[in-house]
């Protein structure tokens, strides 16, 4: 969607099919970088109309109770999906994009043109693809990551719970991680990544957590005092960390689609909407300057792409590897806790820079 506005801003011709309707709730820790602040203010998104909670500082636990805290280098901001997907759609849909509310079944490259069938057939010259972290376009194009099985199922759910409203806290218990923060309107998002095959033990996601995630005495205490404000919690699995090429087929991939970054890093939505700014600017440029190829805009993408974002992903497996080892997690608690400087410095591995805009 932010590739979409940026597009349709500078005069081009933007059709976005997207197969679900807005306003709805998604499986996401909901916590956004700061990072990503200058470039939504160029798009004309002021996030500060959806009073989201400014977050400062990052909290960490273990599963044997250890806790540690740190200050976050660059800070970020809570706000629901359900708010942020709706606010970015509405501001598209200002910008007249056109918005196609069907599911792509196909995408083709041919004689230098796209044909994307979505119950329609359209051509375009330039795809880009955003269709997240696993999509029925991927096995279409026959990508290598959909059909390996992915050991990872997230669950997400909201809650009216305590915690104050500047701390984002990551709680590790035995086989994954749970992250807890304050979105608008006082509302406590708790959004956790578990291995299936310890989950599979349980009869459902209540016994799971009761047995599991409330072994972390800091996990137990958050679920005892919240109330769960949905019906049931959201589920989603086959999550996969796998290495994807940022173009394929030549279409240019944008977010998830181009790669998944673990979540405990918190700044999946913030590589999401950085990669749409690389790829529109450099659409911007291939449509207006007729001596760059095809080629070049999409060895161009690649990369930019591999320069901001395949350190950051490599970073966050090292750190998810680490953290779901529970002698390495209690070792590098007590490391951080001696050493407190030296969070902030992992944590910045994960993050980019405040977005620059020229
Ligand atoms: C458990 C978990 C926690 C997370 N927590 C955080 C966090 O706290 N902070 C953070 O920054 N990131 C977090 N992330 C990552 C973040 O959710 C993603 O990086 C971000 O949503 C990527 O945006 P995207 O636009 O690439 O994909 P998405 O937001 O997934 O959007 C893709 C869209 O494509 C549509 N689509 C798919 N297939 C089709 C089709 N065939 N036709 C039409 N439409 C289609 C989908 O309906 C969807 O709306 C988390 C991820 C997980 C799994």
């Amino acid at each position: 969607m932010t590739a979409a506005i940026h597009l349709s801003q500078k005069n081009l011709k933007v059709t976005l099919i997207e197969k679900s309707a807005y306003p709805r709730h998604k499986v996401c820790g909901e916590y956004i970088s700061n990072e990503i602040l200058p470039y939504l203010n160029w798009l004309g998104v002021d996030v500060s109309e959806l009073h989201p909670t400014k977050i400062s500082t990052f909290e960490f636990t273990t599963n044997t109770g250890k806790a540690t805290k740190a200050e976050l280098p660059l800070g970020g901001f809570g706000i629901s999906r359900y708010a942020l997907d709706t606010f970015l759609y509405q501001k598209a849909v200002a910008n007249n994009c056109t918005i196609i509310k069907e599911n792509v079944t196909d995408v083709s490259f041919s004689n230098d043109i796209f044909t994307v069938i979505a119950n329609q057939v359209l051509t375009a010259k330039i795809v880009l693809g955003a269709f997240g972290k696993r999509s029925n376009v991927d096995q279409v194009l026959d990508r290598n990551f959909f059909n390996k099985k992915s050991p990872w199922l997230a669950v997400k759910a909201h809650y009216a719970g305590n915690l104050d409203n500047d701390v984002v806290a990551l709680h590790n218990f035995n086989g994954g991680y749970c992250g807890v923060s304050k979105v608008e309107n006082n509302i406590l998002n708790i959004c956790y990544l578990a291995d299936y095959a310890t989950f599979k033990q349980y009869k459902n996601i209540e016994d799971y957590q009761q047995h599991v995630l409330y072994k972390n005495k800091h996990l137990k205490s958050v679920f005892e005092n919240s109330t769960l404000l949905f019906d049931k919690p959201l589920t989603i699995s086959q999550i996969s960390f796998d290495k994807k090429q940022p173009v394929e087929n030549h279409i240019l991939m944008i977010g998830d689609t181009a790669g998944l970054i673990h979540p405990l890093c918190g700044n999946g939505m913030a590589m999401a909407i950085h990669s749409a700014k690389i790829a529109s600017e450099l659409i911007v440029a291939y449509y207006a300057d007729k001596g760059i190829s095809r080629d070049e805009l999409e060895s161009n993408y690649r990369k930019e792409w591999n320069k901001h974002f395949g350190k950051r992903i490599f970073m966050g497996r090292i750190l998810a590897r680490i953290l779901t080892h529970k002698t390495i997690t209690n070792l590098f608690v007590s490391i951080v806790a001696s050493f407190p400087k030296i969070l902030p410095e992992i944590i910045k591995q994960t993050h980019g820079k405040p977005i620059a805009i020229i």
